[in-house]
Parts: C-alpha cells; sequence; structure tokens
C-alpha cells in the first residue's frame, strides 16, 4: 500500500476479541471526568470544563478513538475534539445553539427539511463521541436515543406524502450507533418509497469505532442500494488500519463513500494536513466532498478558524491538488441560510462580453461569450415537468 495506516493502540490489558467488537467499544464509552482521568492527565483548562458549573454538551469517546489521541502531535490535535475545554463554556464572538436553523424547518418530529429534494432524517440523537465542534447541539447528545414509534411513522407519512423528494440523508446523533435491525427496518420503510431514490447515511462511526462496519451492516446497506455512506474524517491521523479496512469493506461492496471535512482552529488549517488526508481518502476511494468552515454554534469559537484563512488555504491547494482529491470549500449561512460555497476569484475584470482572468499561477487570459441573441435552449419538454415538480416539494 503506497500509504502508511498504522494499528490503533490498543492497551495490553484489553483482548483484540474485544477491542474490534463495536458493541464492546459502546459500552465501554468514556463519559465522565474520572472516566478521561483515567486515560489522560487531564489539564486545567479541561477540568475547569467538567466542573464549571454551567451546562457542557454532553462529553463521550470510545476507548479507540481516545487512544488515538494519547499519543504524539496529532493526538493533541485529535484531543481537542473529543476533551471539553473551559473555552466552551466562556462567552464568545457568535454562540448559535441552533446555527442552520433546523428547528425553523422542521418539518415533522426528527425530520428536517430545507431543500425542496431532500429531508435530514434524525433516527438517532446519540452519537459515540460527541464532537466538541458539533453544529446540532440543539439536539444531538439528549440521550433520547432511537426515534419513538409513533415520530417514525410521522416522518414516514411525510416522506411518503411529499413525493417530490428524492433523497433522504439519515442523520442524528449517529445514525450507525443503532442496532443492524433498527437500520435494517429504515432502510426497508425508506425503499418502500417509490419516489425515494437515494438514501444517505451521514456517519462518524468509520472514523471513530470503525469496527461498526462489519460484513452484516455492508450486506444490508447493500441490499436497500443505492445508499450512499457520507464519512466525516478530519485529519489523516484518523486513518488508521482499522479505518481503512471499514472504507475498503465499503467500497468493496459498492457503498459510494463521500466525506465532509471541517476546517477546525488548530487541528487541520493547514494547507499540508488538508492534502494529506484528501489525497490518503482519494487513494482509498473516498470522494472528498466537502469543506466546512465550522458553524458558530455554541462553545466553538476556540475551534473556528476565520473565512479569510480557510479561503487561503483552498487557495494554496488550488493548482496542486487534484480536482478529485478536493473538497469543496462551503460555509452554511447561519440561520438555515443555506450553503454558499467559497471559491478564489480568479475573475479581475469585464468589458461587455469579455471576462478577463488570471489563473492560480499567474496565466493571464480572456474569454469571450457568445452574444445573447446567439443563445439557444433545447428542448427539454420531456423533462420539464419532472423539474417543476421537484421544484414545488418545499416544506
Ligand atoms: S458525530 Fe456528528 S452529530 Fe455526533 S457529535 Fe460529532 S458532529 Fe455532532
Amino acid at each position: 500500500m503506497k500509504f502508511h495506516f498504522p494499528r490503533s493502540p490498543r492497551p495490553e490489558s484489553i483482548a483484540e476479541s474485544d477491542w474490534n467488537n463495536w458493541t464492546w467499544q459502546l459500552r465501554h464509552s468514556l463519559k465522565t471526568q474520572d472516566d478521561f482521568a483515567l486515560h489522560f492527565a487531564l489539564n486545567e483548562d479541561e477540568k475547569a470544563a467538567f466542573v464549571g458549573g454551567k451546562e457542557l454538551f454532553n462529553v463521550r469517546t470510545t476507548p479507540y478513538y481516545a487512544s488515538l489521541a494519547q499519543q504524539g502531535p496529532d493526538g493533541q490535535s485529535l484531543r481537542q475534539i473529543l476533551m471539553p475545554h473551559r473555552f466552551e463554556i466562556e462567552e464568545g464572538d457568535q454562540q448559535m445553539l441552533d446555527p442552520l436553523g433546523e428547528r425553523v424547518n422542521k418539518a415533522a418530529p426528527r425530520l428536517i427539511h430545507r431543500y425542496s429534494d431532500r429531508v435530514l432524517f434524525l433516527i438517532t440523537d446519540i452519537c459515540s463521541v460527541y464532537c466538541r465542534f458539533c453544529t446540532r447541539k440543539h439536539f444531538t447528545g439528549q440521550e433520547q436515543a432511537f426515534i419513538r414509534n409513533e415520530e417514525y411513522e410521522q416522518a414516514l407519512a411525510y416522506i411518503r406524502s411529499h413525493t417530490g423528494l428524492r433523497e433522504v440523508i439519515l442523520s442524528g446523533g449517529d445514525p450507525l450507533t443503532v442496532s443492524d435491525k433498527q437500520l435494517d427496518r429504515v432502510l426497508t420503510d425508506l425503499r418502500a418509497i417509490e419516489h425515494v431514490e437515494i438514501i444517505r447515511i451521514g456517519s462518524r462511526m468509520p472514523v471513530v469505532c470503525p469496527m461498526r462496519i462489519t460484513g452484516d451492516l455492508v450486506q444490508i446497506m447493500k441490499k436497500h442500494k443505492p445508499v450512499f455512506l457520507m464519512s466525516h474524517f478530519n485529519h489523516p491521523a484518523e486513518l488508521t488500519a482499522e479505518a481503512v479496512e471499514a472504507l475498503e469493506r465499503l467500497v468493496d461492496n459498492g457503498i459510494p463513500v463521500m466525506n465532509q471535512m471541517v476546517l477546525l482552529n488548530g487541528i487541520n488549517n493547514h494547507p499540508a494536513l488538508v492534502q494529506a488526508l484528501n489525497r490518503r481518502l482519494l487513494y482509498l476511494r473516498v470522494k472528498p466532498y466537502y469543506m466546512f468552515q465550522c458553524d458558530p454554534s455554541q462553545g466553538t469559537d476556540h475551534l473556528r478558524t476565520s473565512v479569510e484563512d480557510s479561503l487561503e488555504i483552498q487557495k494554496e491547494l488550488w493548482g496542486h491538488l487534484s480536482g478529485l482529491a478536493m473538497p469543496n470549500l462551503s460555509l452554511d449561512i447561519p440561520n438555515g441560510g443555506g450553503k454558499t460555497y467559497l471559491v478564489p476569484n480568479f475573475e479581475v475584470g469585464q468589458e461587455g462580453r469579455t471576462r478577463h482572468y488570471v489563473g492560480w499561477d499567474g496565466v493571464k487570459a480572456e474569454y469571450i461569450s457568445p452574444a445573447p441573441e446567439k443563445i439557444r435552449k433545447p428542448d427539454a419538454s420531456l423533462y420539464e415537468a419532472e423539474w417543476a415538480h421537484l421544484k414545488s416539494c418545499k416544506a
């Protein structure tokens, strides 16, 4: 293999069969200050977060992910993802409980309908690691677990009755913390709805508990194809041998995997790290999809980098990193304004139909558009009804 992907440092006292069992990992999660103190020498900032008196976003990690955060400079980076810090409970520049405006776009219990063709279905609020940068703190980590039956039926009824919907994105919480049986039921019910074309599963489990990606799980996903897995690797140190095995099991079985990363202050906001992560992912047949600006969720000020810094990283990568390996830098406009792409602007002027450009390495050129009267539209009558129906399906 071209890159080296080390195995996680399993403590000798833990049997390999336990370590590689996802339910063992969840049952032995670190949840309290005492649990964390057994594995980490907590510093004063971390202790202050645990005993701060102000309500702290739930804390939890798998022993597997904690083991990655315990060694070397990369471990220090991962530690900031799972470990609370006193900055979380202090005042910041921008602190929003619901930066994506999801509560406004709630169409049914656990169902968010913001874009015409797709809905977000929050089937559980539980995660195996509570990332300190989480954007959904208004819902995640309240340990309400799998959706109640009555709410589940209401959500399904909504999806059934909105025939313009084409995609359902299972999210949470982490949908892969539920059992195979529960997931199979959800996928079976969604697949039975004729207008649902694509099902996406957004999960951090390949990152924080890759042993969850069992052969049985993959067969369930395959049975209900097309099911896409949206992974959430943020740092090359998260790509262990176990994570690689999980990703290969998915793609070898025809499950497309796409990765969404978040730029995090002092953790991965460096072009060398971003290219290292995304080249490795691409090599593993995972398409780097988004590189998000961190949302101004409560307690995340110290984890957010500036838009200028993100643009600078992207600009450095432009022209050096293959388009296949390049994720789209994107910012979610607060209050549910939707996504906006952030792209370097290479256009330096315009006169009439002529636009002037300077490319990433200084090449200057112009692009002359055809005159407006020469622009023709094809006959799209076969597709216009489908398009109108799709656009009309908004909550
Ligand atoms: S896994 Fe996702 S939903 Fe869960 S805490 Fe992390 S970012 Fe939030």
